[in-house]
């Protein structure tokens, strides 16, 4: 994964059996079989550890953040701010101001749109590629009804790659923003971001990554990116869902206005006129998800010590080898054949349509995505109604990747 810088060696290499010890919910059995969970991109098992933080902030330390002048107010506060430099270390963000929560990728790609597109107007254009997930089109379709900027849209190339020569053509003085997905959901394709974000910058343009899909897999270092703006979903990561981040230069979340208004996000209202808290604090109006936030937090500390190294390993073993076998079986085409993609598998078995795939799959304790993936667009430029997409995390194992194998057989004489 060249555009994603990996973390120095750890100590200690783990060991897989342990590793999976750590996630309660893999122990699930689905129709009297144990779970062969390959669901990962839609969300991840959750550790132990996150699980543990999450019930210790509930039980021992639950009340509401900032402002508080008593012991518990405080003790909450402190999990919540050191949340925040966590995850700014996470991401390699220079400044902990820079690290606004919200409820996920969805709602920081909202933010953005609402609060720095709220100038742009005829005229101005905004790029975005035809895999973005619907969370990073939509926003941009309202913004473009509000304002009348115009959407550009990069192609995508048989092989599932952001056809780079056309966004080149696409980018001109009048593009305001780049806003494109880091790794592809429905694809896995790790798109070449560094090139990406020179060439905008070359043009002054900035830039804002979803990288849900990324920060699961590898280490992202916003400052060595040079990215102006970067969205993450905490359940993507083996944290708990209905919490993420948005990062943002500084210098751009200085001269955004607010985009919602309540509490903690002012300070000091009056009925002549009301005004606002620094930043971060004046995106997160109202009392946040603090234990979503602290077990995120958890997670993000929980792939660190597992390791970018042992994790990348993984993936890519289970990715080869999935590749390998899945290609074999007669009938399968893979949807999405970059050469640099992330642990995700996409597939059409024949004529088979995929939500019976994924319903004979599921009957053998197998769990998989089936469907357009929130990618309707993507599904559209390939002419398909979706795929089943099999998408692994890195306590899954070979051994599963059999099962799934032998499942398809099975399935594929039962469609057929
Ligand atoms: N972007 C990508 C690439 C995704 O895969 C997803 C979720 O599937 C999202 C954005 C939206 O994430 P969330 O629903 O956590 O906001």
């Amino acid at each position: 994964m060249s555009t994603i810088a990996t973390s120095p060696d750890t100590l200690s290499t783990p060991d897989l059996e342990s590793v999976r010890a750590e996630f309660p919910a893999l122990l699930t059995e689905v129709h009297g079989k144990p779970v062969a969970y390959f669901d990962n991109a839609a969300t991840a098992q959750k550790p132990q550890a996150v699980l543990d933080r999450m019930e210790r902030y509930y039980r021992s330390e639950n009340a509401n953040v900032h402002r508080g002048v008593h012991t518990m107010s405080q003790l909450a506060t402190d999990a919540y701010e050191g949340a925040r430099e966590t995850m700014a270390s996470f991401l390699g963000a220079a400044e902990t101001r820079e690290i606004v929560f919200t409820r996920g990728t969805t709602e920081a790609v909202n933010l953005v749109a609402a609060s720095f597109g709220k100038d742009f107007g005829p005229g101005d254009e905004i790029i975005l590629s035809e895999m973005e997930h619907h969370s990073n089109i939509v926003p941009w379709q309202l913004l473009s009804q509000r304002t009348g900027v115009r959407l550009r849209i990069v192609p995508v190339t048989d092989d599932g790659e952001l056809d780079i020569e056309e966004f080149r053509i696409l980018l001109s003085d009048r593009t305001r923003l780049v806003a494109l997905v880091h790794v592809s959901n429905s694809l896995g394709t790790i798109n070449p971001v560094r090139q990406i974000i020179a060439d905008a910058h070359g043009m002054s343009v900035p830039v804002l990554l979803d990288g849900a899909q990324a920060t699961p897999h590898a280490s992202v270092n916003v400052q060595d990116l040079d990215v102006d703006f970067y969205c993450l979903s905490s359940h993507k990561m083996f944290g708990p869902t209905g919490v993420g981040v948005l990062y943002g230069k500084a210098e751009h979340l200085e001269g955004m206005s607010p985009w919602q208004g309540g509490g903690d996000m002012i300070e000091r209202v009056d009925f002549a006129g009301t005004t606002f808290n620094e930043i971060p604090h004046k995106f997160e109006a109202g009392t946040p998800h603090i234990a979503g936030v602290i077990g995120m937090a958890a997670a993000a500390d929980y792939l660190e010590n597992l390791g970018w190294d042992w994790i990348g390993q993984q993936e890519q073993d289970l990715l080869d080898y999935g590749t390998k076998l899945l290609s074999a079986i007669p009938g399968l085409r893979i949807v999405g054949t970059a050469p640099k993609k992330a642990a995700v598998i996409s597939f059409l078995m024949g004529n088979a349509h995929p939500y019976d795939v994924g319903t004979v799959l599921d009957r053998m304790g197998i769990a998989v995505r089936t469907g357009h993936h929130c990618t309707q667009p993507l599904m559209k430029r390939y002419g398909i109604p979706g795929t089943v997409r099999a998408s692994f995390a890195f306590y899954n194992t070979r051994e599963e990747i059999d099962r799934l194998a032998e499942g398809l057989e099975r399935a594929a004489g039962m469609l057929s």
